[in-house]
């Protein structure tokens, strides 16, 4: 059978299973700090554990199930990029970004994805499965573990990486709860960003969730007629419904909603898309970022020039949008969404491969 991982059970599901096993109470709490506060990535590593009980867990139960496979460093040296295995070998990307004083994580919520964005790596690979609640919450762990070597910790996490969170809520849910838990992982939940695609039900539902998780909408488009090719699920949530669902998200908690908005060359960069764009988020509480679209092969589009970039970012400025041009990080380590498990399968000689 196979194993599995402790992170996939919640505090009452592991006092449970140690009462049953005639433990002691206050033997989940320490298996819960190995776990959140100290990131073991064994059981054999939680030494205050009886060794009888820690076989005893081995035989049915993994610590974290994240296998690194390998691991890109961007030549920015801010950048890095992990493909992790899943104990059925399935892979998933997590990258990490640094700032002067934040360590951002950037993780992924599914296997690949079923949104089928043209230009996105993983919209071209298609759905493998969903993540648990316990994958989503062992990148995070497995990048913990590493920072804490240097003192630091994962101080901002974005759900942007492959997948797409709100078509997998109740594990991505349950991920954002135990990240936020002050008995798990206990970051404010202010610190983490939830991006969708624009699945409108999600949103909906994110309206009434407790924790204040920020809320980005990849847009790309600024009207229906390009957004049904640029982002497939528009035709079923087209913009009216989707613009719907954010301004009451806005309206009722008070949150500032990002968009990102990736700029492809002549497609959805010219001054009027600026200006759709500009009416679409009239009166709302928001902040663009914009991107030049990373090169992805296989896309039917290609970033556009720096000069187009910084007018449309004008004319968003222009109209009183705050808008922020992002820069393009870890390009060189193909950190778009997807990138590396595909580059991965073509070229596995140029990456750096992590000691076990
Ligand atoms: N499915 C979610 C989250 C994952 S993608 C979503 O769509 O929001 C994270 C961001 O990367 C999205 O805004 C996505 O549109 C963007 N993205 C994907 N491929 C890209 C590329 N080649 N260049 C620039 N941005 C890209």
């Amino acid at each position: 059978m196979d194993k599995i991982s402790l992170l996939d059970l919640s505090s009452d599901q592991l006092k449970t299973l140690l009462n049953d096993w005639g433990e002691p109470g206050y033997r989940a709490g320490q298996i819960e700090a190995w776990l959140y506060q100290r990131y073991a990535a064994d059981i054999s590593e939680m030494t205050n554990l009886p060794a009888a009980l820690r076989r005893r867990l081995a035989e049915s139960y993994l610590a974290n199930p994240l296998r690194p496979v390998v691991s890109l460093d961007s030549s920015d040296g801010y950048t890095q990029k992990t493909l992790f295995a899943l104990p059925d070998g399935r892979e998933i990307e997590t990258v990490l970004m640094r700032y002067d004083r934040r360590q951002t994580l950037c993780i992924s919520s599914q296997a690949g994805c079923a949104m089928a964005c043209p230009f996105c790596a993983t919209g071209q690979m298609g759905f493998m499965r969903n993540l648990s609640g316990g994958e989503i919450v062992a990148q995070v762990l497995a990048y913990a573990r590493l920072l804490a070597q240097e003192e630091k910790r994962v101080s901002n996490i974005v759900f942007m990486g492959m997948g797409e969170p709100l078509a997998n809520y109740a594990a991505t849910w349950e991920a954002i709860r135990r990240l936020n838990d002050p008995a798990g992982f206990n970051l404010g939940a202010r610190s983490m960003t939830l991006s969708t695609v624009g699945v409108v039900p999600g949103i909906r539902r994110m309206i009434k969730e407790p924790e204040q998780v920020g809320l980005a909408v990849s847009l790309h488009a600024p009207n229906d007629a390009l957004r049904d090719i640029i982002v497939p699920i528009n035709r079923r949530y087209p913009l009216a419904m989707l613009m719907g669902a954010v301004r009451d998200y806005a309206a009722e908690t008070r949150r500032r909603v990002t968009f990102e908005y990736a700029l492809m060359d002549s497609l959805n960069d010219q001054p009027e898309h600026a200006d759709q764009f500009a009416a679409l988020v009239e009166g709302l509480l928001c902040h663009i970022n914009l991107i030049p679209l990373n090169p992805t092969p296989g896309s039917p589009w290609s970033g556009s020039p720096d000069e187009r970039v910084y007018a449309f970012r004008d004319r968003l400025a222009g109209a009183g949008i705050p808008t922020t041009v992002r820069l393009r990080r870890g390009i060189d380590i193909a950190a778009g969404c997807g990138q590396l498990r595909n580059s991965h399968s073509r070229t596995a000689s140029q990456a750096v491969i992590l000691p076990a």
